[in-house]
């Protein structure tokens, strides 16, 4: 997060962000810039003189009032939100239940049915926003629809209940985003700590700093996409590497259970060869003729033949295992290897970390059913580098993969959050915008042709100038994903019959 230990350092860089940001320099935004900058959690100061302030304004209508009031007086000193949110609606409430203030002799004005009706739809429609956790906000939801569906309602009525509605409202999505900022924070925290675990796997690494940056607010059904594509890389690496890694334990568990047999064995020989050179000694002291003693040292003989011999196969036994380990070990090495590369094969390119053909594909999928729901365009474009061999030609292979990525890098500056970026081939991307018209999308191609030629490639001391020939096209409605490539890349080709560096609409 940050290394500035001294507070005085802290203020300062405090400061200087409060500017960055262009923020009010008023005490609050300096906290929250201070506590950011310190890596304290972002607490909000309580407003407690603000809150009295708007308590005092408040003025009760009757007993039940009067009581909220006290309560919200309570909470304001406990510093309590949620007392202070409980009461304030519990007075709107009881103001909501007022007899009606219309003067006498005037006639209260009646909500026509229509628009009551068309409210009370309002109301059911998004009362399930709530959810089971705040009862008492879709008790308020429930009470108004019934209220609203009355005949004959008062708009005065209608009003009051609707203030207090806002007010659940206001409370409902302030305690949302609470969730989301905590979800997310948790989110990061367990991201890290995987990160850590992965101690020496550089492709793990990288696609956890990728799953860290994709959850940068703000936090975009994209973003929570591209994170769940990367997320399902991670856990795909890690269970084939842990099946894997389980026979291979297996193995080795088998292996040594075979050696610490043989060792068995082996002690065993030689301790039944101790009793029995014992045996024979106790034997020799006995002997009197050299006929005696011929049996004796026949069996010694056999004996430490049986026992070289048994060594000798413990020793080959123990070669073989020692063997079978390393080629086990070998294996394993190698199959990590494979892993990796199959891992980074998975969903994105390696070499400019934009998708791959396969994450192309499901974001395809992903986009259209999306724009099929949403009813909105998508539009596709396909690129292609002008005269990338003659690059590669003269200034080599790696000046050509820095080409490349400068491309994927410039692109990804220059389109929306909610684009895509995916290489389709050598030289080709392809660019995904949803909620994007044909002209709309010409127009972001032919923008981020221009923001290419301002941002120059420098290979080593060399300043290439990258241009790209390219063919947008609107995905139709009951068109398959693949035939709107195909159409962008036949503009593309015509732009490139029309001279390079051009972007044609298909
Ligand atoms: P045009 O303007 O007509 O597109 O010509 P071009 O030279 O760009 O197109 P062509 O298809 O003839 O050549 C594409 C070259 O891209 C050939 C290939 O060696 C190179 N290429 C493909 N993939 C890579 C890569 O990953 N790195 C590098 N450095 N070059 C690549
Ligand atoms: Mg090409
Ligand atoms: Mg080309």
């Amino acid at each position: 997060m940050n290394e500035l230990k001294n507070p005085t350092d802290i203020a300062r860089e405090a400061l200087k962000r409060l500017a960055a940001k262009h923020l009010q320099p008023t005490p609050a935004n300096f906290q929250v810039c201070y506590n950011e900058i310190a890596g304290l959690p972002d607490i909000p100061p309580f407003p407690e003189r603000p809150l009295r302030q708007l308590a005092s304004t408040l003025v009760p209508h009757d007993p039940p009032q009067a009581a909220h009031l006290d309560a919200l007086g309570q909470a304001i000193a406990k510093r309590s939100w949620q007392g202070v949110i409980d009461a304030v609606a519990a007075f709107a409430q009881a103001g909501g239940a007022r007899p009606s203030v219309i003067p006498a002799g005037m006639v209260p004005e009646l909500l026509a049915t229509d628009l009551a009706l068309s409210l009370a739809r309002v109301v059911e429609g998004f009362s399930p926003f709530f959810g089971s956790d705040s009862p008492r906000s879709v008790a308020a939801a429930d009470e108004l629809v019934r209220l609203l569906r009355q005949p004959k309602i008062e708009i005065h009525t209608v009003r009051n209940a609707l203030d207090v509605m806002a007010c659940h409202v206001r409370s409902g999505v302030e305690e949302q985003q609470e969730i989301r900022d905590s979800l997310l924070k948790l989110l990061h925290l367990i991201i890290h700590n995987i990160g850590e675990l992965g101690i020496d796997d550089r492709w793990l690494k990288g696609q956890i700093d990728g799953l860290l940056a994709s959850i940068a607010p703000p936090l975009t059904l994209r973003h929570l996409d591209e994170m769940e594509r990367r997320m399902r890389d991670v856990l795909e690496k890690q269970g084939r590497a842990r099946i894997r890694s389980v026979a291979a334990q297996q193995e080795m568990r088998e292996m040594l259970s075979e050696f610490i047999k043989s060792l068995a064995q082996m002690n065993r020989s030689s301790s039944e060869f101790e009793v029995r050179i014992e045996e024979t000694a106790r034997q020799v002291e006995k002997v009197t003729t050299p006929d005696e003693l011929k049996p004796l040292l026949a069996g010694v003989i056999s004996a430490t033949h049986a026992m070289a011999e048994e060594s000798a196969h413990s020793r080959e036994q123990l070669k073989n295992l020692q063997q079978k380990v390393e080629v086990t070990e070998a294996e394993l090495i190698q199959l990590h290897h494979e892993l990796d590369s199959a891992s980074a094969l998975a969903r994105h390119d390696p070499l400019t970390d934009a998708l791959n053909r396969k994450g192309l594909d499901e974001a395809l999928l992903r986009e259209m059913a999306s724009m099929r729901r949403k009813e909105a365009p998508l539009s596709v474009s396909l690129l292609d580098i002008d005269n990338f061999k003659r690059l590669n030609d003269s200034l080599g292979h790696d000046a050509g993969d820095g080409a490349l990525i400068h491309l994927a890098n410039v692109t990804r500056g220059n389109i929306r959050p909610s684009d895509t970026l995916a290489r389709y081939g050598g030289e080709e991307f392809v660019i995904l915008m949803p909620d994007t018209a044909l002209d709309e999308g010409i127009e972001v191609i032919t923008r981020l042709q221009r923001e290419l030629t301002k941002a120059i490639y420098m290979s080593g001391s060399e300043r290439v100038l990258i241009t790209f020939s390219a063919g947008v096209a609107e995905v139709g409605q009951e068109e398959a994903g693949s035939d709107a490539i195909r159409r962008a890349d036949q503009a593309m080709y015509l732009a490139k019959r029309a001279g390079k560096n051009r972007v044609f609409g298909g």
